[in-house]
């Protein structure tokens, strides 16, 4: 069956420029999930975009709920943050030199993430997860990283490791160019199983130099922490003496305005950041406690540089970003907008008789069609593919944008408002029904 309710897809635009773009670029894209490889059909190509809303290179607009892959809380192209971003440029691109902006910047992360005593900024998430586990390994004098199955860190070669056929087996590299080397000094292990955590510490808990998790994972759909999880590594960690690194750079400035550790309360030694950040710019940023971050250079051996780290029209971006998201009650307009969403595509679709459930944590949620409650990676990866399949295709054609791929989470913006809330539900009605037909 055709994925395109009338048949054929439309010719597009999008279609013409995905044609040409893949001449000279791998895939015809930048990252790899923009090639809809997991819905299959051409990318839309995008021309512009506003407030909740993305507009594409034919002048089609589309509600948005991928918002550039999370950096954009308060919406696109935001007036004030254009405005910031427009004065700051006169003054220059880059200097590779100290400016002001980035001790604003860096006062500002510390004081909303208390966690963080000290912070480095980085141009993209990788870098901040690359380098925080340079990091606790320096600090500790110790190889071995714990991650999660199913979540994503990153490119980081040490991260792009899948899980060998037991708990306790080597990793395996899950990309060619990774060492077997390096891959065999990561453990992947169940995501939300602290048991597994329990054992592998038991076995080689004084070898292990820093479990990373994202404290709500985002990269396998969206599955929050199980209660007593992201606890239960913290209480690991301080028995083994173990750096316990929160990825937040999806979740951070996301899910609260001090990430899911404000959420969970739980404190973590080092933190990623990105996306929000940055306010739609390339940047990342790693910290956590003065004791660590001091073995960074120049302050101590470790060894982390950028050209463009701290740049000054990131800076300016991120900072009035940050400075709109702790307007008073942000966050509890983000969480009832989210959830105002989920419970009407939850009614919609058990209205059609379709198996379907969704996480949400603040403003990141999950859609999965299974009639079961996701927790895990198994369970996110059995859900039923060719359902999401029709149901993106069926949403993009009434002018909703969803991530292409069932394994992502979808993000809501503080410029999603009733009428957007509303057109998506429509959408959505007829959508669920194509699936039921
Ligand atoms: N960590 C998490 C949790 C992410 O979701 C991502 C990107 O999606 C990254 C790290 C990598 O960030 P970047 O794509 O900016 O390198």
């Amino acid at each position: 069956a055709s994925l395109f309710v009338d048949g054929d897809p439309p010719m597009s635009r999008s279609h013409d420029l995905f044609q040409a773009a893949q001449r000279h670029i791998p895939g015809g894209v930048n990252s790899p999930v923009r090639a809809f490889r997991g819905v299959g059909g051409d990318p839309v190509f995008f021309d512009s975009a506003s407030g909740a809303y993305a507009i594409d290179a034919d002048g089609k607009r589309y509600v948005d709920y991928v918002g550039s892959w999370g950096p954009m809380i308060l919406g696109h192209a935001h007036p004030q943050v254009i405005a910031a971003v427009q004065e700051r440029i006169q003054k220059g691109l880059s200097f590779g030199a100290p400016t002001e902006l980035e001790t604003t910047m860096a006062d500002r992360v510390c004081e909303l993430v208390p966690s963080m005593d000290m912070v480095r900024m980085v141009s993209s998430g990788t870098e901040a997860t690359m380098s925080a586990l340079r990091l606790a390994r320096g600090y500790t004098g110790r190889d071995k990283v714990i991650k999660f199955e199913g979540c994503y860190h990153g490119h980081v070669d040490s991260l792009l490791v899948k899980a060998g056929s037991g708990a306790l087996t080597l990793g395996e590299p899950s990309s060619p160019g990774v060492p077997a080397a390096l891959a065999e000094l990561t453990i992947t292990l169940a995501y939300n199983d602290l048991e597994q955590v329990r054992e592998t510490f038991a076995e080689i808990g004084s070898e292990i130099a820093c479990i990373i998790v994202e404290p709500v994972a985002g990269n396998m759909n969206c599955i929050p922490p199980v209660p007593g999880f992201l606890e239960g590594l913290r209480e690991i960690c301080d028995q083994y003496g173990t750096v316990l690194i929160f990825d937040e750079v999806m979740t951070g400035f996301r899910v609260s305005r001090g990430g899911a550790q404000e959420l969970f309360g739980v404190t973590p030694d080092l933190t990623a950041l990105g996306k929000v950040i940055g306010g739609g710019m390339p940047v990342g940023a790693f910290g956590g406690k003065r004791e660590i971050m001091s073995r960074i250079s120049p302050l101590g051996p470790v060894y982390q540089a950028g050209t463009l780290s701290g740049n000054p029209i990131a800076m300016a971006a991120g900072l009035k970003t940050l400075e709109l998201l702790s307007e008073p009650g942000f966050y509890d307009r983000l969480s009832a907008t989210t959830a105002q969403l989920l419970a009407g595509l939850q009614a919609r679709a058990d209205a059609a008789g379709i198996p379907f459930s969704t996480n949400q944590a603040g403003g990141m949620f999950g859609l999965f069609f299974t009639g079961e409650k996701v927790t895990n990676y198994e369970q996110a990866t059995t859900c039923n593919q060719d359902q999401f399949k029709t149901f993106f295709h069926a949403m993009l054609e009434r002018g909703v944008y969803l991530a292409p791929s069932a394994f992502e989470a979808g993000f809501v913006s503080m410029a999603h408002g009733e009428a957007e809330i509303q057109a998506t539900l429509d959408a959505a009605e007829e959508s669920f029904a194509l699936i039921a037909r």
